[in-house]
């Protein structure tokens, strides 16, 4: 299961091998300037004028310009800078040019930021509206028939990164003739090529910025198209490469692989029809449903590209999904590549008004048009073995964190797992928890919120019938043992005893009715940890961390990173050291976590507190791992601020380590 599967390609592609071979050999063989007058230049301008009468027939584009430039943010620039330019002109000669800029709601980011941008610096100030989508992703033609006679710059994608949505671009040509519109129009064609039939000079299109590394050409080049006659401003001058039309000497290597992509699209051979494509996708999706049972693909198929799937499996966030994918060595993404840092909903999705459960669990599934059927055959098969490895019953620890969205809850459970306590769930999991109660035949005694809790107990106490609070009166244990000695309510949970004390509630193991301050080993709830406690960890509803030791001297947290091989080294000289594997159940099942050949323990994160008692008391040193580098970093230093003096991570995570 090492092997990667990279499934992401509406975010990039890899690089043909002959596409890789035509920029080695133009940066080699073939390695002069084109504007060089010499048989070096010659030979490179050769190669960058075949590249382009290439492009020209694979888009179709009759007598428009076609101009190479780094990709599509800069493609879309030059086309919204011509735009505005154009209007700005036509404005000074008094003509109607129109007042709006019409944006499709789910266009990529560069789009509306470039408009912003272009529209502030030019002083043009033409209010920029959304267009919006309908449910299934695309324009709203009445709406656009509605503003297209006021428009100035409409900006519509061919497809949409995202969802695969592929846009009605007769539709919205039809809808702009005839309703007389005055607007300049600009399509992205980024997800298009090599998907969609092009034909660009026979349509009303006037600008279509295109990306090499969407389609097996190395970033940092790509096309724009001009319709022949559109008004036309250069972004960048200087040399006058381009015929003075984006100067700056070209990306030979990248113009040569671009040539060999666009070879292979001309010629045939290389690249799947839309047909196969078309069945590669229904055996994929026939595979997820397999998988995932109750999954919803978030747009209909029929209207999206056939390399593009987006699906939500409810109750499982996006987070956990890219988690478990990437566990199997199947690289997919939530949304776009752009956004995947920021960790936001997505706007593609709110804009189609997908609830936004459904969008917190998105996850976009993309291939290439070079996916054969063996490639298509493994990604079927790594996707039903995740789907098991999320399938299977999540073994809950005793004590077991409740995480969503910054919220913390605990669940409790006796020695045999047939008993549980939940303490301030979060409401958003309690589905999920009652399934994993009702899959082990456990029985729920108690779910109560501390303080002004989550709320997240009437939540779970509905689903499972119980009545949410604290149930009280069950039992009574005298509290210390000391002097002072309170008798207090108190829940047996095997041989423990969960006890109430004021606003504190103190798990334990009594003797002879007595619970001793000593053998208090968690406390929850808004604890003023008694001196007696001290041995006690305190599992906080909020906070990071939501575990915290009182009296403990926390240690520094800073310097806990290890690189693989260091990490390496430290465990071989540390024959004591464990390797923990923080990742989830799910991921530890759908790939063990080893760095340098040594295999690492599971302890999810959600259990670390319960461990971690453990590890205070008897201390060995720790080294944590997970996917990315957070989590082991969140594990590491939760340890040392308990006082653990040899936390560790291996920071980068496994994606590094391999
Ligand atoms: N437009 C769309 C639809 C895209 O998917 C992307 C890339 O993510 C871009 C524009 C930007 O392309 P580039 O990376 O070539 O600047």
């Amino acid at each position: 299961m090492n092997s990667e599967l990279y499934l992401d390609a509406n975010a990039t592609s890899p690089v043909l091998p002959a596409a890789a071979e035509a920029a080695m050999a133009a940066m080699q063989a073939c390695f002069g300037n084109p504007s060089s007058s010499h048989a070096c230049g010659l030979r490179a301008k050769t190669l960058l004028e075949e590249t382009r009468a290439r492009a020209r027939r694979v888009l179709g584009a009759g007598a428009g310009r076609v101009l190479f430039t780094s990709g599509a943010t800069e493609g879309i620039q030059t086309a919204v800078l011509s735009a505005l330019c154009a209007v700005r002109e036509r404005r000074r000669r008094g003509e109607a040019c129109g007042e709006l800029l019409l944006v499709g709601a789910t266009e990529h980011k560069a789009v509306p930021e470039s408009l912003t941008h272009w529209n502030r610096l030019l002083g043009t100030n033409l209010e920029l509206r959304m267009l919006p989508v309908d449910a299934d992703g695309r324009h709203r033609l009445d709406l656009l028939r509605e503003l297209a006679p006021r428009a100035a710059f409409v900006c519509t994608m061919a497809a949409n990164n995202e969802t695969g949505v592929v846009s009605d671009l007769d539709g919205i040509a039809r809808v702009l003739a005839e309703s007389g519109s005055p607007a300049l129009w600009m399509v992205d064609c980024v997800q298009a090529l090599g998907k969609l039939p092009l034909g660009l000079a026979s349509t009303r299109i006037d600008y279509a910025p295109f990306s090499g590394h969407k389609l097996y050409a190395p970033k940092g080049i790509g096309l724009l198209y001009v319709r022949e006659g559109a008004p036309y401003t250069p972004l960048m001058c200087g040399g006058g490469q381009e015929a003075g039309q984006r100067s700056g000497t070209e990306n030979m290597a990248g113009i040569a692989a671009l040539g060999a992509v666009l070879g292979a699209l001309e010629e045939g051979g290389t690249f799947r029809t839309h047909a196969q494509l078309r069945a590669s996708r229904e055996r994929i999706a026939a595979a997820l449903r397999e998988a995932f049972p109750g999954l919803v693909f978030n747009v209909p198929l029929e209207h999206a590209l056939p390399t593009t799937l987006n699906f939500s499996v409810p109750g499982v966030s996006s987070k956990e999904m890219l988690d478990l994918f990437d566990a199997a060595g199947v690289r997919v993404s939530a949304g776009s590549a752009c956004s995947a840092a920021k960790a936001a909903p997505s706007y593609v999705l709110d804009a189609m008004g997908v609830p936004p459960e459904r969008s917190a669990s998105a996850v976009r599934l993309s291939f290439g048009p070079l996916a054969d059927d063996a490639f298509v055959d493994a990604a079927c098969a790594r996707i039903q073995h995740c789907g098991r490895a999320l399938a299977q019953t999540r073994p809950l620890a005793r004590l077991q964190q409740l995480e969503s969205g910054g919220a913390s809850g605990w669940l409790l459970s006796d020695e045999a797992g047939a008993y549980f306590i939940a303490i301030d769930p979060p409401a958003a999991l309690a589905p999920r928890i009652a399934a994993d109660l009702h899959a082990r035949g456990a029985r729920l005694l108690a779910c109560f919120d501390t303080g002004h809790g989550h709320g997240g107990a009437d939540a779970l106490g509905g689903i499972v019938g119980v009545t949410p609070g604290w149930p009280g009166g069950a039992q009574r244990v005298r509290l210390g043992g000391g002097e002072t000695v309170d008798t207090v309510d108190a829940l047996a949970l095997g041989q423990d005893v969960l006890a109430r004390s004021g606003d504190a509630y103190l798990l334990g193991r009594p003797e002879n009715g007595v619970l001793a301050g000593e053998a208090v080993r968690f406390v929850f709830g808004a604890a003023a940890p008694d001196a007696a406690l001290e041995g006690a960890l305190c599992c906080h509803r909020i906070g990071e961390p939501a575990v915290s030791r009182p009296g403990a001297d926390p240690l520094p947290d800073e310097g806990i990173d290890l690189d693989a091989t260091s990490a390496a080294a430290y465990l071989s000289a540390h024959p004591d050291a464990l390797l923990v594997d923080v990742r989830e159940p799910h991921e530890h099942a759908a790939g063990a976590a080893q760095v340098r050949g040594r295999m690492a323990q599971p302890v999810p994160l959600s259990q670390l507190a319960g461990q971690a008692a453990q590890w205070l008391r008897e201390p060995r040193p720790l080294v944590f791992v997970c996917r990315s580098g957070n989590r082991s970093a969140r594990a590491a230093r939760l340890l040392r601020r308990l006082g653990h003096a040899q936390a560790w991570h291996v920071a980068g995570g496994l994606a590094l380590a391999g």
